[in-house]
Parts: C-alpha cells; structure tokens; sequence
C-alpha cells in the first residue's frame, strides 16, 4: 500500500493520499465514505465487496466496481447517488457459497491493468460530468476472444440493501 502511494506520488506530488493500514468494519467504513465523492472497489472477496455497497447505498455515494479471474474481466457502475438504480447486491446476491479467489485461480496478467484502466476512465467521468458514464451497466471483457459484452443489471425491488433507497 505504500510502495503504491509512493509511486503515485513520484508521478505526481500534488495527489492527496490517505494511507489505511487497518480493517475496515461497516462502522468504519461509513465514517470514511462520508468523505469521500467516489468508491472503485478492487477487492479480491464477495464479503468485502458486499460491505463496501452496502456502505455506498447508506452513504449515497457512486461504486466503480471492478473483478478479474482467470480468462475473464468485468466492469459495473452503481450510481447510489441517483435515485432507482440497482446496486451490486441486486446483480450478484450474497451468498454463504465460498467464491473462488484470484489466488487460487490465477489471472492473466494484462487483465488488472485493462479493467483498472477503465474503473478511472469511469470515475472521471462521474466526478467531471464529462461524457456518458456506463451507469448501471455490466461489461464483461472475454480475453481468450478480445471481446466485450455489455449487459443492463435490473434493479431489484426486493433487494435487501438498496429497495428502501
Ligand atoms: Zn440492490
């Protein structure tokens, strides 16, 4: 985490940044999203994942949510800051099931640096209003094609984190 600030820095000296060396709980998290303008989520488990949501839908704040595994990347926008939008609970439900993880299954290494380029491309468009964001849309990236595809996700009016939002 530091070796990233620090380079971050030698790009770029005038960035702001704040370092967390410590787990975040939903306590924590909401007092740190009260600062914040934008999340882009690159955790690597459903649990973290569902709890930074679920932060964002209380806080009202825009997730640029990102995954890669193996063969396979993906991109999704949830704009809790609008009203009736679907949140990352109504594409992908919690589940007890344990997911796989990226340690265990490897990823192809250009993948991370394709959907992270992306994640930025979409928070700048948020926090600018510059150009049309990919509100509420999936986009799933096949490496073994070099292809995408690009999905709408349905709001979930019985979803247990965002329907009362
Ligand atoms: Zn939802």
């Amino acid at each position: 985490m530091e070796s990233a600030a620090e380079a971050i820095r030698s790009i770029n000296p005038d960035v702001g940044i704040e370092t967390l060396a410590e787990r975040l709980d939903e306590a924590k998290l909401e007092r740190h999203l009260a600062d914040v303008d934008l999340v882009i989520d690159g955790c690597d488990n459903f649990q973290t994942r569902h709890a930074v949501n679920a932060a964002c839908v209380a806080s009202g704040t825009p997730l640029v949510s990102g995954a890669v595994i193996r063969m396979e990347g993906q991109l999704a926008v949830f704009r809790a800051d609008r009203p009736g939008q679907p949140c990352y609970h109504c594409l992908f439900p919690a589940s007890e099931d344990v997911a796989e993880t990226c340690s265990e299954t490897g990823i192809l290494s250009p993948l991370p640096g394709i959907i992270g380029s992306l994640q930025a491309l979409e928070a700048i468009k948020i926090l600018s209003g510059c150009g049309t964001p990919s509100d509420s849309k999936l986009l799933v990236f096949d490496a073994t094609q070099s292809s995408w595809r690009s999905l709408r996700i349905p709001k979930d009016p019985n979803c247990p984190v965002c329907a009362r939002h």
